[in-house]
């Protein structure tokens, strides 16, 4: 065999397996259909999030892949933009669901902070009604789009991982792997194909009730000098997040949002801005679900997320630089789908918006045994 797992898709759920299968030993090859990464992991905020992610296993796995993330970053070379998360509570119904939270399991190392510690602690909020915010040190940025082709790079240089660009794997029959442009065989095949959900195991995959999710991204430029000390968010992100979301307390939450912020849940918007080296923010998103997402990015619904950002950060003024779409793959059953078509095959798609904050751990889990 010329490889001991070969990977289908170079995002962040192929690295990571790729990564894991290297530091067993294994020899691995990535095929990847584009000529370079531009999938969901290059399009997200690079926010590698613990605090909020769905209670148990997916949160567990957060925990660890954050643990990877720090290891990785050191040995490649990988930079951390910034570190922890500042959740703002403007609303008497967070300060409830955010007690509650800071009591289970999950709120471990994080901090409820009252209005002026939360000032001090993230100068650029919006002082306006105000009430303090939730303080959560595990969470780290990265530049996706650069992290992404460095990691890809750094496996091939370090752990020899063989990379194909440009190259779509049409069948896996595993050993027996065929593609756009030649035949490969590997004892091991893990397919890691993203939001493709019409192509390999089609049939499948369309038997787990998958849909796809489509988000609004934008790239904003602050004022000169306007830094954040950590990644924001908002209340709305508290009904959205499951880690808050199943909480008890989150209904009376959802209920005021609904009366007071129906057009932003209507599409899926809260707010997460993270900052990158050049000042810039990283802002978005909405969140839109169905078996064709149209290619159209919607004018109001970008106004929709940048009213948010000024509502939870002293933004005054700010020119947008980019704007972008990306989509993923979602399911109501699960947070990470592992399918095993037969004893060499593995299928692993991340069903929801974590694949940057839980891939690592995953593949550890996929590989662990096998
Ligand atoms: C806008 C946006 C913001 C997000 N923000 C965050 C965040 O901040 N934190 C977080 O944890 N998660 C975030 N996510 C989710 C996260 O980005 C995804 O869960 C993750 O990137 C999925 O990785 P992936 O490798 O499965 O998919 P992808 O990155 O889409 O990679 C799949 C790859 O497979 C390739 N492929 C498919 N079929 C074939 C084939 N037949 N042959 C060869 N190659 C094939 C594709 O070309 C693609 O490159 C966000 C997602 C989006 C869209």
């Amino acid at each position: 065999m010329e490889s001991d797992l070969l990977v289908v898709g170079a995002g962040i759920v192929g690295l990571a397996h790729a990564w894991a299968a290297a530091r067993k030993g294994w020899r691995v090859t990535v095929l990847e259909r584009d000529a370079a990464c531009i999938g969901a992991s290059v399009r997200n905020f690079g926010f590698v999030t613990v605090t909020g992610q769905k209670r148990g296993a997916h949160w567990l796995r957060a925990r660890r892949t954050r643990a990877l993330w720090a290891e990785l970053a050191g040995e490649a070379g990988l930079r951390v933009e910034h570190q922890g998360l500042v959740l703002a509570m403007r609303r008497p119904e967070s300060a409830a669901l955010l007690q509650a939270f800071a009591a289970t399991e999950m709120g471990e190392g994080c901090q409820l902070l009252g209005r002026e510690e939360a000032l001090a602690r993230q100068p650029g909020l919006n002082p306006e009604g105000l009430l303090g915010a939730l303080y959560s040190p595990h969470e780290l940025r990265v530049e996706s789009r650069e992290v992404i082709p460095r990691l890809a790079a750094w496996l091939a240089e370090r752990h020899g991982v063989r990379f194909r660009f440009g190259e779509a794997v049409l069948e896996v029959d595993a050993p027996r792997v065929r593609s756009s442009r030649a035949v490969y065989h590997a004892e091991r095949v893990v397919v890691c194909s993203g939001a493709e959900l019409g192509g390999l195991y089609a049939p499948r995959l369309g038997a787990q009730g998958l849909q796809l999710c489509q988000l609004q991204m934008l790239r904003v430029q602050p004022p000169a000098g306007f830094r954040l000390q950590a990644a924001a968010m908002g209340e709305l992100s508290l009904v959205r997040y499951e880690g808050y979301a199943e909480l008890p307390e989150a209904q009376a939450l959802r209920a005021r949002l609904q009366t007071e912020r129906a057009d932003a849940l209507a599409h899926g918007v809260h707010l997460i801005a993270v900052q990158s080296a050049d000042g810039s923010l990283v802002v978005g998103d909405s969140h839109h679900y169905g078996d064709v997402l149209p290619p159209f990015a919607s004018e109001a619904v970008d106004g929709l997320i940048l009213d948010e950002l000024r509502a939870q950060l002293a933004l005054p003024q700010l020119a947008v630089r980019e704007r972008w779409t990306g989509c993923y793959p979602v399911s109501d059953r699960q947070p990470c789908l592992v399918d095993a078509p037969d004893e060499r095959t593995r299928v692993v798609l991340v069903t929801g918006g974590t694949g940057a904050s839980t891939a690592f751990a995953l593949a550890e889990e996929v590989l662990h045994g096998w």
